[in-house]
């Protein structure tokens, strides 16, 4: 870990820069807030900073603005033109005040129908609650395909919001929690977390034989594990 060794303040933007035993100067832009850092030879001097902060200006807001779309990804407003993932294909909302609460797909569009008296947190729970029985949906036969395989069963499955966590599984009761966010991906990572969690029914720990029997059953896991913790796509408004 390098410490700081220096804050700058280069059209308005706050840059820490830290001095190491490097030939090239690199500016990182770095999540969740786009904060800005300079790594500097020691020679260079804070105006020869400045100036390649400067020349990069427009790279780095456009790093910064990623980073904020990013944010928006997160936080749905519920508006109808909005990107919503469902199972890894980003999707039109398309949402309407209307009878009763209602979630379908259809094409590219994801159709949202609310009583109208629904305020957007409303709509987003029914929302929610459609991703979790979409997860609810698909567990069962994947748990079916993947539990002869292993040779271990779990007790049962439960879809549960974690915040740190895509799964785990309570070995205790050989329960397995599975995070309603992983609806969102591609289903070949929900199929990766269900191995993942079933073979915690044969080791505990992330050992080196659990990394075996990961290699044995699911050969492409790292690829998946990848997939699913690449950082959510930003928000891009639909022409
Ligand atoms: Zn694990």
């Amino acid at each position: 870990m390098s410490t700081v060794n220096a804050y700058l303040t280069v059209a308005g933007l706050d840059v820490d820069v830290v001095y190491k035993d490097i030939k090239n100067l690199h500016i990182s832009v770095y999540p969740p807030v786009g904060r800005v850092r300079v790594a500097a030879p020691e020679r260079v001097d804070e105006d020869a900073i400045r100036l390649a902060v400067i020349q990069r200006l427009p790279w780095i807001k456009k790093q910064r603005e990623q980073l904020q779309g990013a944010d928006r990804q997160t936080e749905r407003r519920m508006l109808s033109g909005e990107s919503h993932y469902v199972w890894g294909e980003r999707l039109r909302l398309d949402i309407s005040k209307h009878g009763r609460s209602n979630v379908t797909v259809s094409g590219n569009t994801l159709w949202v129908t609310t009583p109208a008296d629904y305020d957007d947190t409303q709509q987003r729970a029914v929302l929610d609650r459609w991703y979790r029985n979409e997860l609810k949906k698909a567990a069962p036969a994947l748990l079916e395909k993947w539990q002869p395989i292993i040779g271990e069963d779990a007790s049962k499955f439960v879809v549960r919001r974690m915040k740190t966590k895509w799964g785990t599984c309570q070995t205790e009761s050989r329960a397995i929690w599975l995070n309603p966010e992983l609806a969102k991906k591609n289903p070949r990572c929900l199929e990766y977390i269900v191995v993942h969690e079933l073979t915690h029914l044969i080791e505990r720990t992330h050992n080196e034989h659990f990394v075996e029997l990961m290699d044995f059953h699911m050969p492409d896991w790292r690829a998946r594990r990848d997939e699913l913790n690449e950082a959510p796509l930003a928000a891009e408004e639909w022409k």
